[in-house]
């Protein structure tokens, strides 16, 4: 009977992220329908009280290690305890949230334990006692399916693929593991967190909209003038009113470091693409940007994909999106953006 071993983490107040949620979620599945035994794992702030938070989720014993030493995130004492946890729990398949933290310090764990691991997984599925994985390849353009004799094997499941798992909380007399960290393990501390302030957040994974800006937000207009401090408080004020994520086209992130003048409130960190990155949105909506290739690949996980363009045979016109607007995106966006605001 397969041993499958859902290893989470709390985050900083002591409650599971998401993410965590999301693979427990995932090892349920497996487990059902591999019909094996599940223990879950918990590492992190308040692990015991976090273990009864998920009670109700069908498996047979719960871990913990709730020791200061793993209060925040260290690649050391992260790798010690989750080591610890892995062989307490005698895992075979062992499946935990792709979150940077994890991402971290489980390779070297997989390294303690003999394991093999990989990473990104967007889908498990057990068939005939028999485990398949599924995981993109080529900056998301090839999707593979794979399995694994070698146990234990960890999976690191990727964030927004599968549903948070929700049930009863109750008692889950979660089995304290002892782990004995050492100094020299502790010896790099938390200082504190630099991070943006909230409303000044533009890259927002779960927004029910992406909405792209591209390079035409700067260029001349139809007034031969660029007008890039009113695209800005355009652009702002729509990303407020429609709690939208903000994506870019590496042209536009490109003028920044050009020193040219641009839009000063987005990175490198939005650029959408073969480059970039490849959020994962219900919906998107390009603006002022062509539509090229290696700007749409990033797009591969948006489900219903709208453009604004001026230019009737803009890339997006080409099949790369569902709705193509051929107008002008200052104007678009001025009266979408009053017709959010009347919304009371
Ligand atoms: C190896 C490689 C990797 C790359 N990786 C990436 C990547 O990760 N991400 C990425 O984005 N690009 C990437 N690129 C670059 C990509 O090919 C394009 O050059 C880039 O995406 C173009 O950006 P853009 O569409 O914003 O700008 P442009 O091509 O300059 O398009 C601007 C658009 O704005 C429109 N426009 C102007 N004014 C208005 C208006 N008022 N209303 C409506 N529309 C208007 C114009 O009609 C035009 O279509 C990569 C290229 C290579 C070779």
């Amino acid at each position: 009977m397969a041993k499958i071993f859902a290893l989470l983490h709390t985050q900083a107040d002591g409650s599971f992220p998401k993410a965590s949620l999301e693979t427990l979620a995932a090892a349920v599945n497996l487990n059902t329908q591999l019909g094996g035994t599940l223990t879950v794992g918990v590492l992190g702030l308040n692990a015991a009280a976090a273990a009864d938070a998920v009670a109700g989720c069908g498996a047979a014993a719960f871990l913990a290690v709730g020791d200061q030493a793993v209060s925040q995130p260290r690649y050391a004492t992260d790798a010690a305890a989750a080591t610890a946890l892995i062989q307490a729990a005698g895992a075979e398949l062992v499946v935990a949230p792709n979150t940077s933290r994890f991402a971290r310090c489980l390779p070297g764990a997989a390294h303690r334990v003999g394991a093999q691991i990989d990473t990104h997984i967007v889908a498990l599925c057990g068939e005939g006692g028999a485990v398949h994985a599924q995981r993109w390849f080529y900056r998301q353009r090839i999707l593979g399916s794979f399995s694994r004799p070698a146990r234990p094997w960890l999976l690191l499941v990727d964030g927004g693929v599968n549903p948070a798992w929700q049930g009863a909380a109750g008692a889950a007399n979660a089995r304290p593991v002892a782990v004995a960290f050492t100094a020299e393990e502790q010896r790099t501390t938390v200082k504190g967190v630099q991070a943006p302030a909230a409303d000044a957040q533009t890259i927002r994974p779960d927004a029910a909209l992406l909405f792209v800006a591209g390079a035409g937000w700067t260029k001349k207009q139809k007034d031969g003038q660029a007008h890039i401090g009113e695209a800005g408080v355009l652009i702002q004020a729509f990303l407020r009113n429609a709690k939208a994520s903000l994506g870019s086209s590496k042209s536009l992130v490109d003028i920044r470091s050009e020193g040219q003048d641009t839009l000063n409130f987005m990175s490198h960190m939005n650029q959408v693409g073969q480059t970039g990155s490849t959020p994962r949105h219900p919906k998107g909506l390009s603006t002022c940007c062509h539509g090229e290739e290696p700007h749409v690949v990033g797009w591969r996980f948006i489900n219903e994909r709208r453009a604004v363009n001026l230019d009737p045979n803009c890339g997006w016109a080409q099949g790369k999106a569902d709705v193509v607007y051929v107008a002008d995106a200052f104007e678009v966006l001025n009266k979408v953006t009053a017709m959010l605001t009347a919304v009371p």
